[in-house]
């Protein structure tokens, strides 16, 4: 049995990528990572690579991540300007290096010295984007955000991660969300499941939401209980704690290729496909009903 989700319907292209892959017998890196790079290439996806939301500083500073749930080697790039698949840097420094997470020149410098190939800026940043910035930026505030976070289950067991985003709009140069961090934006664990988030990841690393969610499904939730259940109870926990809950949402894989997803707001859907059914968007009701837009 093979299987793939991925975070919202701009990930269908993904998952049709990946499930193309993983019906030839591909490993459900290779297949997850392909997937998330089209959404990279894809300039009408705002959120994630070439056309994604710029950083106060009016740079395009992306984050990537990727995870091999057989082995727990994981690779993160954040923070990464001029280059076009973090996902793809993210994979190098798991394989060419003998650390987890690298940011801001120094991965830039690690991507060149590897042998990516640096893009043209005006590429990257397309017209609109560059005056949508022109536009917004005296406000400082942070408004839109969303990652594209891609789990696969091949069919040899493996459960593999890849995940990419430009970050929340206008952040503070420098800031690093929840897409590069092991436990919060992305977990796998071959056998047991994975999961990818998306929202704001000031308050997804807060609560370690994927790790949580993959240690509901090591317990023997299914993907949609455990997505569900951890949205639910971070969300509670933040607002125990009387923090302004921000929007949160999960997409879960389980061991036998069962997929699900949830959020703690309205409008959340992703993309998914398995063996035997072809891909499709499913939309979901939120999982708590005291979210405050
Ligand atoms: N989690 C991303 C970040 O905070 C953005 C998002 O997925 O909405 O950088």
């Amino acid at each position: 049995m093979w299987s793939i989700v991925a975070t919202w319907p701009f990930s269908i292209e993904c998952v049709e990528e990946g499930a193309k892959r993983l019906s030839c017998g591909g490993y459900a890196l290779d297949a997850a990572e392909a997937g998330v790079q089209l959404v990279e290439t894809n300039p009408a996806v705002d959120s994630v690579g070439r056309g994604g939301y710029l950083n106060e500083n009016g740079e395009l500073a992306l984050d990537g991540a990727v995870m091999d749930g057989s082995t727990l080697r994981t690779g993160a790039a954040a923070c990464v300007r001029y280059y076009e698949h973090p996902v793809s840097i993210a994979r190098a420094v798991m394989e060419k290096t003998r650390h987890n997470i690298l940011v801001g020149p120094a991965a830039e410098a690690f991507a060149e010295k590897v042998g990516f190939e640096k893009a043209d800026p005006d590429y990257l940043i397309t017209p609109e984007v560059r005056a949508k910035y022109e536009a917004e930026k005296a406000k400082k505030e942070t408004s839109g955000h969303d990652t594209i976070g891609c789990a696969a289950l091949d069919a040899s067991g493996n459960i593999c991660t890849a995940c990419s985003t430009s970050g929340a709009n206008l952040r503070m140069a420098g800031r690093v969300g929840d897409t590069p961090i092991i436990g919060s934006g992305f977990y796998a664990l071959s056998g047991v499941g994975a999961a990818c988030a998306t929202g704001l990841g000031e308050d997804i690393m807060r609560t370690c939401l994927s790790f949580r969610a993959v240690e509901l499904m090591r317990a023997g939730k299914s993907a949609g209980e455990a997505a569900r259940e951890v949205i639910a109870s971070a969300h509670s926990a933040l607002k125990a704690c009387g923090l302004n809950v921000h929007s949160m949402a999960v997409v879960c894989l389980d061991a036998s290729g069962g997929t699900g997803g949830a959020a703690n707001h309205k409008g959340f859907a992703y993309a998914c496909a398995r063996e035997g059914e072809a891909a499709k968007v499913v939309f979901v009701e939120p999982a708590v009903d005291d979210f405050v837009e």
